[in-house]
């Protein structure tokens, strides 16, 4: 069974998650206000409603309670945007997801029952700025606010060792978890493992911890 998604705030964020569910095959009801929006999207979403979301009735008659997950993605209207989610908490929405649009607004979404609280611009911005100051760091995912895991390209002075001659886990703190290797990836990867000439390491730990392995691995 195809899930259902409904996606409230059909701005660049609501708008371009409305689009990715419906090319992953999945039935998205999309929600705006705004009549111009919906019109935009009645050809890419499998409905696409008028509607306040502030308005509890709404809410009701769309029939929202049946929906799997509901992304809430108004932006600058910080007050619509937790009432909405207060409705569909509910309600008795199974899993909410909500765009933040600052801290403060995470913290109150946070308090108020939302399942995940993103924060596009700030984590997109974070995301960026690791990739900038390291040019080994390709890529970044926050695990809380001092664990991550990042993909990191092999330096010529790790390549032709292995996992064990590095002793990453007791030097360092952190786990490889898999190797990206060509169009392979090694996952969980054994201590004997010799790492390659443009092998991408996967690897998970405290952010201190990996920026000491980073820069080991680059000034080795
Ligand atoms: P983004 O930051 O994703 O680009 P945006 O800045 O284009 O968003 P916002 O004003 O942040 O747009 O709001 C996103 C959408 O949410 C808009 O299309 C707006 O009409 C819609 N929206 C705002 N309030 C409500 C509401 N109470 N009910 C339904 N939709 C709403």
């Amino acid at each position: 069974m195809k899930k259902e998604f409904a996606v409230i705030g059909l701005g660049r964020f609501g708008g371009s998650i409305c689009r990715s569910l419906t090319e992953l095959g999945m039935e998205v009801m999309a929600i705006d206000n705004n009549e111009e929006r919906v019109n935009e999207f009645s050809m890419i979403a499998t409905h696409a409603v008028v509607g306040n979301t502030t308005d509890e009735t709404v809410l009701k008659s769309l029939g929202i309670r049946n929906f799997e997950h509901v992304i809430v993605a108004i932006g600058d209207d910080i007050q619509a945007s937790i009432l909405t989610t207060l409705i569909l908490k509910e309600l008795g929405v199974k899993h909410i997801t909500v765009k933040a649009q600052n801290d403060y607004h995470e913290k109150v979404l946070r308090k108020i029952g939302a399942d995940h609280v993103v924060h596009p611009e700030r984590d997109m911005g974070r995301r960026i700025a690791q990739n900038i100051v390291s040019n080994n760091v390709l890529d970044y995912l926050e695990l809380s606010d001092e664990h991550s895991i990042v993909e990191i390209v092999a330096s010529e002075k790790i390549i032709g060792k292995s996992i064990v001659d590095l002793d990453i886990r007791a030097k360092f703190g952190v786990n490889i978890v898999a190797i990206k290797r060509n169009k392979d990836i090694i996952v969980s990867p054994i201590a004997n493992e010799v790492i390659h000439a443009n092998d991408i390491l996967i690897v998970i730990g405290a952010d201190s911890d990996i920026n000491r392995f980073e820069k080991k691995l680059i000034d080795l």
